[in-house]
This record gives C-alpha cells, sequence and structure tokens, in this order.
C-alpha cells in the first residue's frame, strides 16, 4: 500500500519503519527542516555543546521492549537525570526526596520518621485528589506544595493548580529515602549521537520516503491508502470545533564559559522568577568535554497560532472540544491519530514509541 504521514517524530517514524519493514510504501511530510520532532538535537557552532534545541528530553522506561528498540538504531549513555530546584533563596533536591525534606524542614528524619513526620502535615480528610492541588495537599502538605509546586506550577501551566488534573503531580515521585533519580525507571538513558541521529537511522530504509518542509493535510488523504497523521488533530479538521489548547515554550539562550549551574536542569519554583527552569546543556552529556557553555532560560505561555505546540492543556472539568475532535477522529476510516499532537496526551518518549509500536501492530494485524 501507498502510505501517507504527516509529521517525523517519534510516532511516524517508529510506524514508518513498521510498514515499511512489512512492504508498504511510505511518504512522510515534515514541516520543518529536520527530522525527530521536539526532540531534536543539534550541535551549537561555537561550542559544540550538544542542545535540545526544543528543551530537555532524557531517555527513560520501564519498558524493555521500548528499550530494546531504541538501542537498535542508537548508543544510548548511561545517564540519570538529577533535577534540583531553587525556591525561597535556597536550592534543594528534586524530587522530594528525604535530603529535601530534611533539608526543607531542618531535621535529621530517617525514613520511618519522615513518613511520619509528612503525614501530619498532609490533609487526609482528601479522600480521591482530582486536581493537582489536592494530590499535592494530601500527599506532601501545604509547606511543601507552596515552596515547590505552587509558583512553578501556575507558570507552567497559565493556570491555578486546583484547574489541572491530579496526573500532572502523578509524574513525580515523593521518596523517603535518598533516591535523587529524577526518574522511577529501570532503563534510562542519553543517545551519544543525539535523538536526531536516531531517528534519521529508523527512518533509513528503501521504502520510506521523507520530504522536509512540507505538509500533508486533510485535502492530501485521497491520494494515499491509509494516512499517519501526527499532527495537531484540530489543525487537520481546520479548527472547526475550536482550538484545542496547548501551552509553547520560548527558550532565552545564553552563550557562557564553562561551568555556570553544576547541573543540567535547575527549576525555579517562585512565581517571583519569570522563567521555569534554567538547563545547561553540556551537561547532559558529562561524557564530552566543552570549554564553552550553552544554557536555555524556559518560558511558558498559552500558544498562538504559529507557535510551536509544546504541552496539551488538560482540565479537571473535561474538554468538550476535546471530546468532538476524538469524535471526528473515529470517523476518519482511511487516517489514524498518534503522537502527543495527533491524540492530544502528554506523552513521554518511550510511551510514545510503545503506543506507535501497539498502533502499528494493531494496524498491521486487522489488514493480514
Ligand atoms: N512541577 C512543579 N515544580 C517542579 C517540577 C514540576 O510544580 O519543580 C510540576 C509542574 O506542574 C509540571 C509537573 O509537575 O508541569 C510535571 O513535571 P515534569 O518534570 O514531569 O515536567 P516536564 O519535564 O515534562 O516539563
Amino acid at each position: 500500500m501507498r502510505i501517507g504521514m504527516a509529521g517525523a517524530g517519534l510516532s511516524c517514524a517508529v510506524i514508518a519503519r513498521a510498514l515499511a519493514e512489512a512492504g508498504h510504501e511510505i511518504e512522510i511530510h515534515e514541516q520543518r527542516d529536520h527530522v525527530a520532532g521536539n526532540c531534536h538535537m543539534e550541535r551549537d557552532g561555537e561550542t559544540g555543546v550538544f542542545v535540545h534545541a526544543y528543551g530537555p528530553h532524557i531517555f527513560h522506561t520501564n519498558d524493555e521492549g521500548v528499550w530494546d528498540y531504541v538501542n537498535r538504531f542508537e548508543r544510548f549513555r548511561p545517564y540519570t537525570n538529577r533535577v534540583k530546584a531553587t525556591t525561597q533563596g535556597r536550592v534543594f533536591s528534586l524530587p522530594i526526596n528525604l535530603l529535601t525534606i530534611n533539608q526543607f524542614f531542618g531535621q535529621t528524619l530517617s525514613p520511618e520518621e519522615a513518613r511520619a513526620f509528612i503525614a501530619e502535615r498532609a490533609d487526609s480528610s482528601i479522600e480521591d485528589p482530582q486536581s493537582f492541588e489536592e494530590q499535592a495537599l494530601r500527599f506532601i502538605g501545604q509547606e511543601l506544595y507552596e515552596a515547590f509546586f505552587l509558583g512553578y506550577t501556575r507558570k507552567q501551566w497559565g493556570l491555578e493548580p486546583t484547574e489541572i488534573p491530579a496526573s500532572i503531580l502523578k509524574r513525580l515521585p515523593v521518596r523517603f529515602n535518598y533516591n535523587d533519580d529524577y526518574f522511577e525507571h529501570r532503563f534510562q538513558g542519553m543517545p551519544e549521537g543525539g535523538y536526531t541521529a536516531m531517528v534519521e537511522r529508523i527512518l533509513d530504509h528503501d521504502r520510506i520516503r521523507v520530504v522536509l518542509n512540507s505538509s500533508l493535510t486533510a485535502e492530501d488523504v485521497a491520494s494515499y491508502d491509509h494516512v499517519f497523521y501526527s499532527g495537531p488533530v484540530d489543525g487537520y479538521f481546520g479548527y472547526r470545533h475550536g482550538r484545542l489548547q496547548y501551552r509553547t515554550l520560548d527558550f532565552e539562550r545564553i552563550e557562557a564559559e564553562g561551568d555556570v549551574q553544576g547541573c543540567a536542569v535547575m527549576n525555579y519554583c517562585d512565581e517571583t522568577v519569570p522563567w521555569t527552569r534554567i538547563t545547561e546543556h553540556k551537561h547532559f552529556a558529562p561524557w564530552e568535554s566543552h570549554e564553552g557553555s550553552i544554557l536555555f532560560r524556559e518560558f511558558s505561555r498559552a500558544r498562538e497560532v504559529d507557535d510551536i505546540p509544546y504541552y496539551p492543556v488538560h482540565l479537571v472539568s473535561g474538554d468538550e472540544t476535546l471530546e468532538r475532535y476524538q469524535a471526528a477522529a473515529e470517523n476518519e476510516p482511511n487516517v489514524t491519530f498518534v503522537g502527543r499532537l495527533g491524540t492530544y496526551r502528554y506523552m513521554d518518549m518511550d510511551v510514545t514509541i510503545r503506543a506507535a509500536l501497539d498502533t502499528v501492530q494493531a494496524w498491521l494485524t486487522e489488514r493480514a
């Protein structure tokens, strides 16, 4: 079959590869001048630092199949994400762990004592937390919530934490030991040659053709036997039910010398600081050595029409616009909507790859 695809990020790359290996002919249209979507990386011309062009992407997963898959196309170097946070004039370790708790409260608690100490501060009357705020108050209490989450979340989402779902906070663990690995996953690493090279290798197949600086829209669907669409689902339908809300990011690039902040990611949780975090990219590749340094100050804001969509905004109150688009998507038998933008989900890279592998497997099985 002749298959069309919109977007050359992780979703379509993984799907294209499986379809090409099954004998189908694939044509991918990518609006940007590079593949790999928002995990694209490029070398800074001056310093040689490998820059995560659209903000930090650390690969982590519990899914052995996904880990084997990425390692088939790129060499991953061991990397553990350890995040620091500046709040109320002090620096702490994230995710909240025993060091954070002991330093924040000026204590020397053991794991068991810390558990009891936090339980005393938590609001156990909240039985089934729905919002981000309820989840925070239920499990960490007012002081830690205000210090680490309230300001950052307002800046990141442009909403009150009462309006956004508990699932967003559930991304972060709270630990009663000194483990400061940001992720609770068995496999974690950084691609030595970057995600872009990895995606290029996934796409490197005789039956896959990638057209950069080009789009595939609803009007083009009839020229293919099937289309996989990883662009924004509301855009595909010409915004007929209104616009889905996304957050976009602005990066203020700083060029410097030496080691400026001493770690890859420093979050800024106070609302008085306008940025959410600062990334010093060279720390993502500790096996490399660079004199110069590139830092990104990251700012979040509501996405205007021409901005790159980053985070889909989900509300506790639900979203009728999204439901309309989901219904419309179901009524397009020749189009499969995939990925973060096509399905309007907050997806990590491993989840994106797993979803793509499962989608293409189901598609092939249905047609076998
Ligand atoms: N968050 C926060 N303070 C922090 C880090 C995270 O309030 O210092 C909240 C914020 O609402 C964020 C969410 O937790 O959107 C999930 O954080 P994560 O680090 O997973 O975000 P990502 O790296 O995907 O932007």
